[in-house]
């Protein structure tokens, strides 16, 4: 199967327009992230000489592979990890990504925080680590995130710490055909970003990593700033 990506990074590219357009939003606000779970690094260094050099990862073992492919290539591209993270994994996702985007609790939070000034007193970093929270937007058991009822003293209880920074929040939008149910997921976690930036230091907090493949339009019309898209780029996905 022969898929192209630079083909597939153009309609997408067109797809994030209409839709900006159609929610009245400026072309160009709507970042892409590829989703490049199983997909080999000749594929991400195929959609970087696209000019799409955001990536996030869900499992820690690729995320290395991928960078160091990436940095091998002389590529600078921005990483993030999109999956859960296991606690003896979450030295590696550091070391490897520039964000983690699926914080659901005080206690993962206060790890980073903790390894982060590991990390800083061995020279490898300074200031805070960025993450988003993710956030159970559509309230089925199988989701990661933490509940919608938690989200905003949690935020407050991440904020104490020195080391973390949250830059905003990711959801998995429902899934399902029923597209109110989609748009109702996303609408709840727009307004979950409105009230945790009203926190004293949150105020910048304005990330909203929402829509995939299937979902993005929405996604992008209920405020997406960020999509993570695979599929729609890759073609479906190799089985690992
Ligand atoms: C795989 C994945 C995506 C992309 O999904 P597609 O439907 O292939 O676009 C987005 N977000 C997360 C968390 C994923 O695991």
């Amino acid at each position: 199967m022969t898929i192209s990506i630079a083909q597939n990074i153009a309609r997408l590219t067109e797809r994030i327009e209409r839709a900006e357009g159609n929610a009245g939003r400026q072309r160009g606000s709507v970042k892409l992230m590829l989703a490049a779970k199983h997909q080999p690094v000749e594929n991400l260094l195929a959609a970087s000489a696209e000019g799409v050099t955001l990536f996030g990862h869900n499992i820690v073992q690729q995320l290395e592979q991928s960078v160091q492919g990436l940095q091998e290539a002389a590529i600078s591209s921005i990483n993030t990890v999109i999956g859960p993270v296991q606690s003896n994994k979450l030295r590696a996702a550091m070391t490897w990504a520039d964000r983690i985007d699926t914080v659901d609790s005080l206690k993962t939070a206060q790890r980073i925080a903790r390894r982060q000034q590991a990390r800083i007193d061995d020279g490898e970093a300074s200031g805070p680590y960025p993450i988003l929270i993710q956030v159970n937007s559509s309230g089925s058991t199988t989701q990661s995130g933490c509940s919608p009822d938690e989200l905003v003293d949690l935020a407050g209880q991440i904020s104490e710490l020195d080391l973390v920074r949250i830059d905003g929040l990711m959801t998995i939008g429902a899934h399902t055909s029923d597209t109110a149910k989609i748009h109702r997921s996303f609408a709840l976690t727009r307004e979950l970003s409105l009230q945790m930036r009203g926190l004293p230091g949150l105020e910048d907090a304005a990330e909203l990593s929402m829509g995939m493949t299937g979902d993005l339009d929405i996604a992008i019309a209920e405020g997406a700033t960020t999509v993570r898209v695979g599929t729609a780029v890759f073609g479906e996905r190799p089985r690992s």
